[in-house]
């Protein structure tokens, strides 16, 4: 079953919120760089960032697809998920990992939407993606962690309750292992003097910021799991994030194919169709293609992931394939366009905006590739 078979009634639903925020909204925040208050508040009203949630703790207890099936359909119909998308994953660090105590204070309030948890801190401009050289360091002082550091690239921070930090705990000399000595501790962004948070600026409307912690407290008892592991609490989040923005990419790959197609059936120039021409069907149809390739493998790494199997590197070739086919198909829309493309009110130079991100953020391609290369192949690590 592909994914677009799967959770129909989520699909229409989803389908039917998102007609409420049309193209013109999502223009007039892109022009603004403003935060779609609206669109998160209805979608945490109507339940659909709490899916993953178990019942146990006021979400609906779904799988992974269903989450796929939503943010899915988001990126089908035009709009973006990235303003929330973290909502219905982050909390995962502390479903997994967290104490009995932690995960019956938050996961509810998280799952009613009163509590935010989508910001997450990992990047720094120093470490880039080698992510055992950061260097915020949380030192133990008593009953309470003191933080001084920087985070970059911290998306959606403005927008949060909480933010999941990865720090250091022990220098990375002193660790057994480069990948030991990083500890997940649980901020509170609203109780939190000595953090600074400063918006950047991007191609994209992202809300995304850089972070300075200048001696931040934070209780002991926000730290999750144990001290010293949180570079592996890290690594199991990944899996979901990246099937998640492989289904955003499936969906952008959708709507960009709808509307070439729409548009190549509707546009005439030499007294016919421009979507008669070879020149102009071949690409749209070679789009289609392989983001239907590209579903199929989101498909498999979801159905690993819910059956409880190893994913990571499914996880990661879906990303990849998901990513590089929504800006194949995003190009080609652009071209099939012609000069409407780049008007803003045809909402396709936005989405070409948008979807280019996914080949860098949250990890780039060559980073994928190299995990195929050497944990798959047998190739020799270069790094
Ligand atoms: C809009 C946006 C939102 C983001 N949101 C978040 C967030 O919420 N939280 C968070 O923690 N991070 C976030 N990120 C950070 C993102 O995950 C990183 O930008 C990404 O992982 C790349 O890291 P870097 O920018 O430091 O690139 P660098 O590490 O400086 O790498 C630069 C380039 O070199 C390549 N490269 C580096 N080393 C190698 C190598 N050995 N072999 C081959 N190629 C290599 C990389 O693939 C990349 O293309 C966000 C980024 C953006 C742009």
């Amino acid at each position: 079953m592909t994914p677009e078979d799967s959770h129909q009634d989520i699909r229409e639903a989803v389908r039917r919120l998102c007609t409420r925020f049309p193209g013109s909204y999502w223009q007039a925040l892109d022009r603004e760089r403003a935060y779609p208050a609206g669109f998160v508040k209805a979608l945490t009203y109507e339940g659909w960032l709490s899916v993953l949630i178990p019942e146990a703790y006021g979400g609906a207890g779904l799988p992974l697809s269903a989450a796929a099936a939503v943010l899915e359909e988001i990126h089908r119909s035009g709009g973006n998920g990235a303003a929330c998308h973290a909502q219905m994953y982050t909390m995962g660090v502390v479903l997994r990992h967290g104490s009995d105590a932690q995960k019956q204070l938050w996961l509810p309030q998280i799952a009613s939407g009163e509590l935010r948890l989508q910001a997450f801190g990992v990047t720094e401009p120093s470490s880039g993606v080698d992510t055992t050289r950061i260097a915020t360091f949380a030192r133990r002082d008593g009953d309470r962690y003191i933080v001084r550091g920087q985070k970059i690239w911290t998306s959606r921070a403005e927008y949060s309750d909480l933010m999941v930090l990865l720090c250091r705990t022990t220098p990375r000399e002193e660790a057994a292992r480069p990948s030991e000595g990083m500890s997940v501790l649980l901020v509170d962004m609203r109780e939190a003097p000595g953090l600074t948070i400063r918006p950047i600026r991007t191609m994209l409307n992202h809300a995304t910021t850089e972070l300075f912690f200048d001696d931040v407290e934070v209780p002991a008892g926000n730290l999750v799991g144990e001290e010293g592991r949180g570079f592996r609490y890290i690594l199991d989040g990944m899996n979901a994030e990246r099937i998640l923005i492989g289904a955003e990419c499936i969906g952008d790959g959708r709507f960009f194919v709808d509307r070439a197609s729409a548009y190549a059936r509707e546009r005439e120039v030499f007294g016919r169709p421009i979507g008669r021409n070879q020149g102009v069907q071949f690409p749209i149809a070679r789009a289609h293609v392989q983001i239907e390739a590209a579903a199929g493998m989101v498909a498999r790494a979801t159905d690993l992931y819910d059956g409880g199997r190893p994913c990571g590197t499914e996880a990661n070739m879906a990303k990849l394939l998901a990513s590089e086919a929504s800006w194949f198909a995003a190009d080609m829309c652009l071209q099939t366009h012609g000069g409407f493309g780049f008007a803003e009110e045809y909402d396709i130079e936005r989405k070409f905006r948008e979807t280019r991100l996914y080949q860098t953020a949250p990890i780039p391609t060559n980073l994928i590739l190299s995990h195929v290369a050497t944990h798959v192949l047998g190739l020799p690590k270069s790094f």
